[in-house]
Parts: C-alpha cells; sequence; structure tokens
C-alpha cells in the first residue's frame, strides 16, 4: 500500500507530453499534462523533461464517468472489489464511477457510503462516487438518511434504489422533493414488481416459445410515465436507469418536450444485444431490464443520438461463477460491462454514423458528470482543466476473453465478440491510470 501510494506520488510529479492525438477525433495536436492540469493544447509542443507518449491516430476523449457500476464491496468482495473495479474502469476508459447502492450492508447511512468512498481513495484508479439508497436497506417502504448521506465525506448526489423500483408513488413523490433539496436526482430502476413476477426474459413471441415468463415493456413505461409526472409536479430532477425499450424513448421525448427535467441512460448491452441471445439458455444474457427487440435496440440508437437518451452507463454487474454458471432460471441477472463499453458505442454509434467522437464524449462524459454533479469530469480538452482523460485507438479490433478482464468476474455477455477500439491510455488528474493498455497500480 505504501509502495503503491509513493509511486502514486511520484507519477503526479511528471508531466507528460502527449503528441499528435485528435482531441474529440478533431485535428491532431500535441497537449502538456503538468502538475494534474491540462497545461496547453496545440502544435508542435515542447517540454524539456517531459515524459513523451506519441498518440498519432489516436483519439483522446475526457475521461468516461459511468452512472451505474456495481462494485460489490461490501458483501459480495467475490464477485468484485472497489479495486478490481475501479481497474476494469481505469481499462475502459473512466475516471469516475457511481458505485450503486445495493451492497451488504445497504449504502444507505453516512457510515457505508463513506467507507465505499474511502475504498475507491485507496485504489486510487477512477474517482468512486457512492450512490445513497432512496429507502433503507433497499425495502421501499422508508426513505434513507438521504441529508446525510448528502452531508458525508462522500458528498452523495445521485440516489438509488436500484436492483429494486421505489414502486410506491407516494414514497416516489417523497424521495423527489427531500432529493431536490440536497440538489441531488433520483436514478430510478423503473420496474412495475406486480407486472414483472417470476419474469425471465423480454416478453414477447420468444419468450412464449422458450417457455420463459415475460418482462412486459410496460412494466418500465408505466413507471417512467408516472415519474416523469412526479417529477414535473415537484419540479425535482429524475434519472432514469437503463432504459430498455421505444416506448421508453417517446415517454421521454415528451416529458422533455414538455420541461420536466428528466435525463436518461442506456446500457451498452441493450446497444447491442436483443432477446434472440436468450435463445441458447445461457444465463450470461440474463439481465434486468431484459434484452429486447430490434425494434428496440433501434429506438435506443436513434435516441441516444438525438440526445432524448442523455448517457450511456454500463449497468456493471460481476457475479460469481457460482451465481451465474447455473441453469436460466435460477441465474442472477446481470452482465460485466466497464471494460467493454466504449468498444460497444463505438461499434453501434460512431461505425454506424449515429455519433461523433464529440457526441460519444458529450454521452459518456460531459452529460454523465453533470447530472451526478461531478466536479472536475467531462470538462473541456482545454487548458487549466484537470487532465482527467482517455486515448483511444479507434482502428484497433479485438475478440474478447473473459479470462483477460480486470474484474473479479467473467460474465461478459461479449465473450468470443470481435469488437473496435482500445483505450491505449487513461489519465487520472495527470497521473496514468492505464499506459499502453496495463492498469500502472
Ligand atoms: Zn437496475
Amino acid at each position: 500500500m505504501s509502495e503503491l501510494a509513493s509511486s502514486g506520488r511520484q507519477q503526479s510529479r511528471m508531466t507528460y507530453l502527449i503528441t499528435g492525438a485528435r482531441p474529440c477525433g478533431e485535428d491532431a495536436a500535441d497537449i502538456l499534462v503538468e502538475d494534474g492540469r491540462i497545461a496547453a493544447v496545440g502544435e508542435g509542443l515542447s517540454a524539456p523533461g517531459a515524459e513523451v507518449l506519441d498518440a498519432a491516430g489516436l483519439v483522446v476523449l475526457p475521461g468516461l464517468v459511468d452512472l451505474h457500476t456495481h462494485l460489490r464491496e461490501p458483501g459480495r468482495e467475490d464477485a468484485e472489489t472497489v479495486e478490481t473495479g475501479s481497474r476494469a474502469a481505469a481499462l475502459g476508459g473512466y475516471t469516475a464511477v457511481h458505485a450503486m447502492a445495493n451492497t451488504d450492508p445497504v449504502a444507505d447511512t453516512a457510515g457505508v457510503v463513506e467507507q465505499v468512498w474511502r475504498l475507491g481513495e485507496q485504489a486510487g484508479l477512477v474517482d468512486v462516487v457512492p450512490v445513497g439508497a432512496v429507502t433503507v436497506g433497499l425495502r421501499g417502504d422508508r426513505l434513507a438518511e438521504l441529508g446525510a448521506m448528502a452531508d458525508s465525506a462522500a458528498r452523495v448526489r445521485v440516489f438509488s434504489d436500484d436492483g429494486h423500483c421505489v414502486s410506491d408513488p407516494a414514497l416516489m413523490r417523497r424521495a423527489l422533493e427531500y432529493v431536490k433539496a440536497l440538489d441531488g436526482v433520483v436514478a430510478q430502476h423503473a420496474e412495475e414488481p406486480r407486472l414483472t413476477v417470476g419474469a425471465q426474459m423480454h416478453e414477447g413471441d420468444r419468450s412464449a416459445r422458450l417457455g420463459l415468463t415475460g418482462w412486459p415493456a410496460a412494466a418500465e413505461e408505466a413507471i417512467i410515465a408516472r415519474d416523469v409526472l412526479l417529477a414535473g409536479h415537484v419540479g425535482a430532477r429524475l434519472h432514469v436507469c437503463h432504459v430498455s425499450t421505444a416506448g421508453s424513448v417517446e415517454i421521454l421525448r415528451w416529458a422533455k418536450s414538455r420541461g420536466v427535467q428528466v435525463t436518461a441512460e442506456v446500457t451498452p448491452h441493450h446497444l447491442l444485444l436483443t432477446d434472440e441471445c436468450a435463445e441458447g439458455y445461457d444465463p450470461v444474457f440474463k439481465v434486468n431490464p431484459p434484452l429486447r427487440t430490434d425494434a428496440d435496440v433501434e429506438a435506443l440508437r436513434a435516441g441516444l443520438a438525438e440526445g432524448v437518451i442523455d448517457a450511456v452507463a454500463t449497468d456493471h454487474a460481476p457475479h460469481a461463477v457460482e451465481d451465474k454458471e447455473t441453469e436460466w432460471a435460477s441465474a442472477r441477472p446481470g452482465m460485466l460491462g466497464l471494460e467493454q463499453a466504449l468498444s460497444v458505442v463505438v461499434a453501434t454509434m460512431v461505425e454506424t454514423g449515429l455519433l461523433d467522437w464529440r457526441g460519444v464524449a458529450d454521452r459518456m462524459s460531459v452529460r454523465p458528470a453533470a447530472i451526478g454533479r461531478l466536479d472536475g469530469h467531462g470538462r473541456p480538452l482545454a487548458p487549466g482543466e484537470p487532465a482527467n482523460l482517455l486515448l483511444l485507438d479507434p482502428g484497433r479490433r479485438a475478440v474478447v476473453d473473459p479470462a483477460a478482464l480486470a474484474s473479479r468476474s467473467r460474465n461478459s455477455p461479449y465473450a468470443g465478440r470481435e469488437l473496435p477500439g482500445r483505450v491505449v491510455h487513461t489519465f487520472l488528474r495527470g497521473v496514468p491510470t492505464v499506459l499502453d493498455g496495463k492498469a500502472q497500480r
């Protein structure tokens, strides 16, 4: 630990001259990183004594910000720890991740969110930003200590019972009122639980044929419709987790056109995969909300391109082997995401012409940082700004090998799939967390 800390301090004193990279895909420039900040951006920079990184052909983006990561610590350190999840995040180009509250114990007090925040500081690979539970124990019957979590060292601004929906409308209204006063946001896992009892996959022709209980699109859309009305009534900010259906995109578009302060995220897997993946009953593809149809994927991509969906968030959900390598019905829902998220966005949004690199920066860094009220992330690549950035080789394609992942778990839905884009370097406040594709601690 002390050795790592001292090497971190040593690195932080170093000056880096990144040459020939393309900021947000535009014309190549040099970037000088000094004292944790971007000191200069321009052509033909020189800096005697600086470590020079030849970045010709690489795209440089602001460090990614994830609104939705399950780090599993405390409680399920066999599946992931704050440190292993932070390493996976840095390798994926992230400089900040929001750690979801469904740990054991649940992050519903100042004590637990401070514990998670400190573990993140110790790992030192990304800023770990704890999410606070909305209700005590995620049980949905009374509000947690929202103000105490907001005032804690962890400075919680995002509150979520993710994994569970805050389904009681009166309690959701009160949560929105409290969180509004904290300049925070309620991130809702939109699932009307009475419509998804025993659900195993998307409800449609395929679920009927496979004999698996369906999770209807209406169970998501009904909650989103209710919540945008509540958020509009209260005048509070609402964020919708992992939007998965075309109908949800329509409701969000309507709500935004009416001035409701609602934001939404989509996961990489919902941008790429469909319920066809359930055909082989391989539980690696079991996830909540479930993989939907081709038409939903198309609507989600269009919604993200249009900006109706604000952000890509991973819902990185590591699971131990015994929870995942079992029969479909008993397997836990969830899949890994941090290390492949940017590659999936390149494949689904950039190579399809739906988003340019500036759009990728907006949906994966700028807007998520704004939603989470994070200082120092999602900032322009400009002199004086904190040097939180990543360098990507967009042309490099590779086949995903779960055994090579930094996550402690192996439940990647992309195993064996060739994806474009390799994160080469990541910098957190001027310190390289990843160099040449290798984590630095
Ligand atoms: Zn969820």
